[in-house]
């Protein structure tokens, strides 16, 4: 057992949890009996080859989609006991999502796009609420843009303000350095660690990236659907001589 998990009770714990998709014949479970918690006020990595499962292991830990078996637990919520309302409430209140293409509205400014998840929810919009999420990614003065006149780093940096807009426990992060340049990329990442260290969020990133990788705790290494190893306290460089082991 690890410092980590000993300290770190899981915010996110899976249990035995199989998903298939239909269709695919022949093929094993996309995700094959995944046992793994996820220590809280932590950063998680996760890593593996393309069409591992990486996406859809944070769909099911998100509530975005359900396993076929097993349990997902949130804290004490069994997400299986909740029903589709309570799933949405359970995803807007306490999960936010980093996708690697940012899904920003084009037609929405950097201010508005952050607004919105408040909006959705029919909550009053506090723009000094929305204004402190944009200085915290360093953006307070492109508040009036639209995405297409952003940076793909700038662009991720508001999804991030998005997401802290509504102050969520877990942020879930799929691969968003992928479409980034190297100095975007770790920008990025330095914001995510410090929703861990400032906040005390707990934070899960699907990466590629060695460098991006070391930003977390721990590194998980998934194949073909299972966890094939974890790493404590990764650097760059142990970080991608697993990778070159598992792939050799
Ligand atoms: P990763 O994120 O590691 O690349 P994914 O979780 O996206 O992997 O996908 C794992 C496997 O599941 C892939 O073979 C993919 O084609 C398949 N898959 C993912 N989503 C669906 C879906 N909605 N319907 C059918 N197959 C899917
Ligand atoms: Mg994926």
């Amino acid at each position: 057992m690890s410092l980590l998990t000993d300290v770190h009770l899981p915010a996110v714990q899976l249990v035995s949890v199989t998903k298939r998709y239909p269709g695919a014949p022949g093929r094993g479970p996309v995700l094959d009996e995944v046992t793994l918690g996820f220590p809280e006020r932590a950063m998680t990595a996760v890593m593996g080859p393309s069409g591992s499962g990486k996406t859809t292991l944070l769909h099911c830990a998100a509530g975005l989609d359900r396993p076929d078996s097993g349990q997902v637990y949130l804290g004490d919520t069994d997400l299986a006991d909740c029903d589709e309302s309570a799933l949405t409430e359970i995803r807007r209140s306490r999960i936010g999502f980093v996708f690697q293409q940012f899904n920003l509205l084009p037609m929405l400014t950097a201010f508005e796009n952050v607004a919105l998840p408040l909006r959705l929810r029919g909550h009053r919009v506090s723009g000094s609420a929305v204004e402190e999420a944009l200085r915290r990614v360093g953006l307070a003065d492109r508040a009036g843009h639209r995405p297409a006149q952003l940076s793909g780093g700038q662009q991720q940096r508001v999804a991030i303000a998005r997401t802290l807009i509504g102050e969520p426990e877990i942020v879930y992060a799929d691969e968003p350095t992928g479409s980034l340049d190297r100095a975007s990329g770790r920008q990025v990442m330095r914001l995510l660690r410090d929703l861990v260290d400032a906040d005390g969020r707990t934070v899960v990133v699907v990466t590629h990236d060695p460098v991006a990788a070391a930003f977390a705790d721990r590194v998980v290494f998934f194949v073909d659907g299972g966890i094939r190893g974890m790493l404590e306290e990764p650097t760059p460089d142990r970080v991608a001589a697993r990778i070159s082991a598992w792939e050799a």
